[in-house]
């Protein structure tokens, strides 16, 4: 078992693309650890140096406090995953499985042991004597990670391991994954461009841009507070609601309402207010707005309220009480999930 810690770490690509740019990051042993960001923001860069497979151009990798940054990948200790699977093609999904156990020269039993019960874990037991050729792109991918689970490593590194699966066999091999990384306690480092991914499994996300990261933290400080508008914008299924705003005495004008002031400011100041749909509700009082699209998600519906200035999208509203586009309405934040950022982008009050 080990943590990660990166320290200044910087992998710059010969063509220049500085990917990781001095980034710093602990991952705990034992944690499940998510790089949340969009595309290009230099998340398989950083797994790849961590697994060793890019060179660090600056800084540190340690995996269990020992310095491994010019070790190569097979002295690591890591197991990884790869976007492309790369299974063997000529073996049999439980032969790829078992293949980490028969380098060790594990005995055939276990062997067969352990590819079975990974494989049932994964929805894999009725392909066991398949090839990968034989396979679909979700089998290849739970049979690639069924592999890098038996390589019994102290660091598992997972390339959008989810990605390929369909809803449901997405949602399974979540729970699978999460189960697994719990019972084997395995320090384990995921990519995801998935905000809901990263929320739902991870114990700690950090959401990367341009080589660095804007935010570490658990799913629900990452949700709640996230530190800047760039990770406001990112997390949640709905967008968080961002409204431009002045601050006027002890409470803050923004969309024709006088809000809350959630941080300490100065009179004047102007501020962007973010507002996360799931903490708005309709009221008899509040914002006051015209609705402008209703969007039925069956048992509640979607609405977007035009208000004086801005608009609010998310508003979520039940069924029964669902309103008619033009209706006028009043949407009402939930004591004290109003947060406030600065002109730089930056969380007012953190
Ligand atoms: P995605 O989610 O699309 O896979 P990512 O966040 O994993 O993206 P990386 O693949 O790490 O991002 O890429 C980070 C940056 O480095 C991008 O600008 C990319 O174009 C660049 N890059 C990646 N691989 C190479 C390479 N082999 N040579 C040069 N530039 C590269």
């Amino acid at each position: 078992m080990a943590g990660v810690e990166i320290g200044g770490l910087s992998t710059v690509y010969p063509n220049g693309v500085r990917a990781v740019d001095g980034l710093d990051l602990g991952v705990v042993d034992g944690e499940l650890f998510a790089l949340l960001g969009p595309s290009g923001c230099g998340k398989t860069t950083l797994l790849r140096t961590i697994a060793g497979l890019e060179q660090a151009t600056d800084g540190k990798v340690l995996i269990g406090g020992r310095d491994v940054t010019r070790e190569q990948p097979g002295s690591r200790g890591v197991a990884m995953v790869f976007q492309d699977y790369a299974l063997f093609p000529h073996m049999t999904v439980a032969e790829n499985i078992a293949y980490p156990l028969r380098v060790r020269r594990a005995p055939k039993a276990r062997q067969r042991e352990v590819a079975e019960r990974t494989a049932a874990g994964l929805s894999l037991s009725g392909l066991l004597d398949r090839r990968p050729g034989q396979l679909s792109g979700g089998q290849q991918q739970r049979t690639a990670l069924a592999r890098a689970v038996a390589v019994e490593a102290d660091v598992l590194l997972l390339d959008e391991p989810l990605s390929n699966l369909d809803a449901r066999l997405r949602l399974e091999a979540r729970t699978f994954l999460k189960r697994l990384q719990r019972e084997l306690a395995l320090t384990t480092v995921f990519v995801t461009h998935d905000q809901a991914e990263a929320l739902a499994l991870a114990d700690r996300i950090a959401v990367m841009e341009s080589g660095r990261i804007r935010q570490l933290g658990t799913p629900r400080e990452v949700f709640q507070r996230p530190a800047d508008t760039f990770v406001a914008n990112f997390i949640g299924s709905t967008p968080m609601n961002l409204l431009d705003g002045v601050v006027r005495g002890d409470g803050v004008e923004c969309v024709g309402a006088l809000l809350p002031l959630p941080a300490d400011l100065a009179d004047g100041t102007p501020v962007v207010v973010g507002v996360r749909p799931e903490y708005l509700t309709v009221a008899a009082e509040g914002i006051a707005g015209r609705v402008s699209i209703v969007e039925n998600l069956g048992v509640t519906s979607l609405v977007t309220l035009e208000c004086a200035g801005g608009t609010l999208v998310g508003l979520t509203v039940p069924e029964q009480e669902e309103p008619a586009v033009g209706d006028a309405l009043h949407a009402c934040p939930a004591p004290g999930r109003l947060l406030c950022y600065g002109e730089d982008g930056l969380l007012l009050g953190a």
